[in-house]
Parts: C-alpha cells; structure tokens; sequence
C-alpha cells in the first residue's frame, strides 16, 4: 500500500506518531493509501525547517526564485498525465477535468508568479516639508517569514499551488497542511520541488488531520501569515486562534452562489452554461452556480432544456474517458449531500434526479463508490435552508423571478458572497446588475473564466482577504514605509 508521508526539509518522513490513517479512493470505497497522522510535533520540526530556510530565501535574487518557479511549472507539465491520474483517484473528479483544468493550472499558478515576482512595483511619495525641506516615503515589501497554507479537498494541488506560488515567489518559506481527505497530489509535488531546485526547508508538507496538525500550524508562534481555504465554520474557527496572535489572514470561505438568467438569452448557449455551472466536479467547486434564477417568462422552457442536458451527462468511472461526472469525494460527504436531498423533499420541493430510480451503470470497481447523480430541486422559495445553507454537491434549485429587483434580491439574500453568474443580452442591464450584486466575482454571460491578475475572493460569509495577481503577493509581504528627508 501506498504511504503518502510528511515532507520536511526536502526529505520525506513519517510522522513522529508512527500512527497512519486511511485514505480512501472515492469512486471505489476502497483504501488505497495510508497518510502520516501528524501531530504539533511534525509541525514544530517543520516550522523550524521553514525558520532556517528563511533568511536564504528571503534574500535570494527574486530572478532565481523566478527561475526556479519556472522550472517547476516545466516538471508539472512534464508529469501531466501521472498527477492527473493521481487527482483523479484521489477526489473521484473526471480524469478529463484533471487533466483539462486542475493539472494545467497549477503549472500556471507557478510560471503566473514566477512573472509577476518580476514585474512587482512598489509606491514612491515626495512630502513637502516646512522651511523648503522635503521627504521621499517609499514602500519596502519584504517578506514575512514563515507562512501557514490550509487547503481543502476539492481542487487540492491547484489551491494549494495558489498559495505556495505567491508565498515563496515573494521569498517567504512555507508549511503546508494538504486537505486529509486528498493528499496524494500535494505528495507528489515534494519530489517535483526538489528536481525544480527548490531548496530544502522553503516548502514543507505536513499531513494529517486539521484538528492536530492544521491547528497546530495556526497556533505556532512562528508562522506570522495563514492563508486558508476551506470551509466557513473551518475559517472562523481557526481565526479564533489567529487574531489574538495578530496574524496575517486571508479566509478563503463557502459559497451558495446564484446564477441569473434574464429573459431575453439564447437558451442554447446558456443551458450548457448553466449545467457546467451546477455540476463540475459533481457540485464541488466552491464557485459552482448551484441556486439557479430565471426569468418567468422562459422558466419553464428553460427546465424542460436544463433538465435535459443534465439528464444526459455521463456519470462513470473518474478513470474512464468519457467520464463527465464521476462520484463525491468521502463517504461522509456523500452523507452530508444525501441529507440535503431529504431536507429538500421535506420542505416541500420537488426533486429530480437524473436518471430516476434506473441503477447506475457503473462498472464492477466503481460498485461501492460514493456516487451521487446530478440533482435539480424546484418549487422552493429562496428562504429555505436548502436555498441557504452550503450544500457543496450536485444539487441544484431552480427559482422562478418576476422583475430584476427580485432577482437581485434573490441572488443577495444568503450569508454567503463569493460569486454570482448572470446572463443577458443587454449591456446596460449587465452592468447595473454586476454591480448590485454583493459578491466578490460577478460573470456576465460566462462561469469561471479566471485572469489570475485579478483579485479573487468572497465578501460575507465567503472570506476576507483576496487572492490572486498583486493582492496575493502583497498579502505575502509585510509593507514598510521608509521616510528619507533631505534639504531642499
Ligand atoms: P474544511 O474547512 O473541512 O477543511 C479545509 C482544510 O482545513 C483541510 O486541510 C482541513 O484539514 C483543515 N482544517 C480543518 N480543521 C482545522 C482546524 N481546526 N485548524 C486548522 N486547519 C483545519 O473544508 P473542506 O471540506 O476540505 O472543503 C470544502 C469547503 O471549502 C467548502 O466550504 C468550500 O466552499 C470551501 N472552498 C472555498 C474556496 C474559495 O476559494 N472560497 C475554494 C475551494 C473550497
């Protein structure tokens, strides 16, 4: 059996527990790895790597860093297929998708940061002072030191390169705690960071469970920064430990994201739009479209095509090629999912599940897999708990509105504001629109189109801080002004 074990100072070690926990494939139900159990122990031996790495790093001219980033994004390519294989066993995702999306991104995460490392500016000011004196301020951005990066299961490499990328690209060294659930791919990068150069001690990997050693890694003294993604309940728990520390944080949070569909578009370009939305990755995308607004008018045409297309979407084996929706990520996920369904037949709505009572066609390996088809919930008002609460799978509710004002209402009325799609054809609407909704992404006529330039993040419920292009790098940077006075 596989061990997926820590990697501390560019070697790979157990965990000073010698204790192991199962990692399941999700499409089979089947062990397929076993992963060090770390504890603060493994996170102390780890920060402290980071800690002696740092001040070489710190000073290494920002064109090697780059180089090395560059050479990275080179390996990753180089093992596209092997790390998209590896995704896809680990979270249950299309092969296709890994492929197509996760793997190449994460090679744009680090050729992305190795650019802009490049690029970085900084802010000058002349200050006028009395008697014809003068002063230059101008900002230093320096590194922090010691960085905490937390990601989640459902894109695994590709959010968790999105924090290492712009954490060693602005000379900070990091300790990484990979999701539990999907740590293969995280694993796989620690050889790939040796073979691009990266010194030993500026990346390190520590895995296991969050309640050891995620916040053991929050509640280190010496990790000034902690960058996470994950849940809402997660991300306010941990800044409990964090905030009276006076740590640097950046929350990356859920989601209930709406998606508006005005009456005036093309149905045929937006129905494949709208199921790309609800249902890539099986719902588990935290930006995924999943509380679905349409225009009365076109309401009941645009069910009967949503409807249709969900129906038609191949659900199968992840490994299989033809694959476009493969299972959920853990057996407690797909619990979790299920009993939301429940809750939306007990609240009145009315369910709809792709392919009916019929049995998966699913081959003979995938028999005790965590598959849960695509779901569609209509008849609820945009108030229920279904319509409220993160459900992070494949269950979509679709809402009938009367007048922009409602949708609007509508779309803004939970806790949550990470993303919102909408779709239109008219250009003064759009706009109007895209600025009255409260989130911190707002696609017209399109759903995941990323510019890694711009700032990403949610608003509310869904986080604070931003991602992303220039914010990223400066939320890896303490900003010192320097104030040189001189005669005039
Ligand atoms: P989670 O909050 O359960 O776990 C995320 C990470 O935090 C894991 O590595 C986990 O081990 C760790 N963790 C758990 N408890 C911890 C603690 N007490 N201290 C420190 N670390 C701890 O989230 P998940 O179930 O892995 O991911 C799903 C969630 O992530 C969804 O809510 C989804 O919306 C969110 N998400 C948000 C974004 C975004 O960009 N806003 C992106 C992807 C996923």
């Amino acid at each position: 059996m596989q061990q997926i074990t820590n990697f501390i100072a560019g070697r790979f070690v157990e965990a000073a527990s010698t204790a192991w926990l199962d990692v399941f494939e999700p499409a089979t139900g089947q062990v397929y790895a076993r992963l060090a159990d770390s504890d603060e122990r493994d996170i102390n031996v780890a920060v402290a790597a980071a800690e002696s790495a740092s001040p070489v790093w710190g000073r290494t001219p920002a064109a090697e860093r780059s180089k090395i980033l560059v050479r990275l994004a080179g390996l990753i390519e180089r093992d596209l297929e092997a790390l998209a294989r590896a995704e896809s066993i680990d979270t249950g995702k299309p092969i296709r998708l890994a492929r197509t999306m996760d793997i190449p991104r994460v090679a744009e995460n680090f050729r992305f940061f190795a650019g802009a490392i490049l690029q970085a500016s900084t802010e000058m000011h002349r200050t006028d002072l009395p008697a014809g004196a003068a002063a230059l301020n101008y900002t230093l951005r320096q590194p922090i030191g010691v960085v905490g990066l937390i990601s989640p299961w459902n894109l695994p490499l590709y959010l968790l390169s999105w924090k290492i990328a712009p954490a060693i690209a602005a000379g900070n060294t990091c300790v990484c705690k990979p999701s539990e659930v999907t740590p293969m791919t995280a694993h796989l990068l620690g050889s790939l960071l040796n073979e691009a150069g990266v010194p030993p001690g500026v990346v390190n990997i520590v895995q296991g469970l969050g309640s050891k050693a995620g916040s053991a890694l929050v509640a280190h003294p010496s990790v000034k920064a902690i960058s996470f993604t994950g849940g809402t309940a997660t991300g306010t728990a941990l800044a409990r430990t964090a905030a009276p520390m006076l740590k640097k944080l950046s929350l990356e949070l859920g989601g209930k994201n709406p998606n508006l569909i005005f009456d005036d578009v093309d149905l045929d370009e937006v129905v494949p739009q709208a199921v790309r939305a609800g249902f890539t990755n099986q719902g588990q995308v935290c930006l995924c479209g999943s509380r679905i607004f349409v225009a009365r008018r076109i309401h009941d045409e645009f069910l009967k095509r949503f409807t249709a297309a969900v129906q038609a979407l191949n659900i199968g084996d992840p490994l299989d090629e033809s694959t476009e929706f493969g299972s959920l990520v853990s057996a407690a996920h797909l619990a979790k999912v299920q009993s939301y369904i429940e809750l939306a037949k007990q609240e009145g709505g009315k369910v709809f599940v792709a392919g009916g009572d019929r049995a998966l066609a699913l081959p003979a390996r995938c028999a005790r897999g965590y598959f849960q088809p695509p779901v569609i919930v209509t008849g609820l008002p945009p108030t229920c708990r279904t319509q409220q609460e993160e459900i992070f799978g494949p269950v979509v509710t679709v809402t009938p509105f009367d007048s922009e004002d409602e949708a609007v209402a509508m779309a803004n009325g939970t806790a949550y504001g990470l993303s919102a799609s909408l779709w239109t054809r008219d250009i003064s609407r759009a706009h109007r629109v895209a600025e009255r909704l409260h989130a911190g992404t707002v696609w017209v006529n399109c759903w995941l189109v990323r510019d890694l330039r711009v700032p990403f993040g949610g608003v509310k419920q869904s986080g604070i801080g931003r991602e992303g292009g220039e914010e990223a790098m400066r939320f890896f940077t303490e900003a010192k002004n320097v104030c040189i006075r001189y005669p005039n």
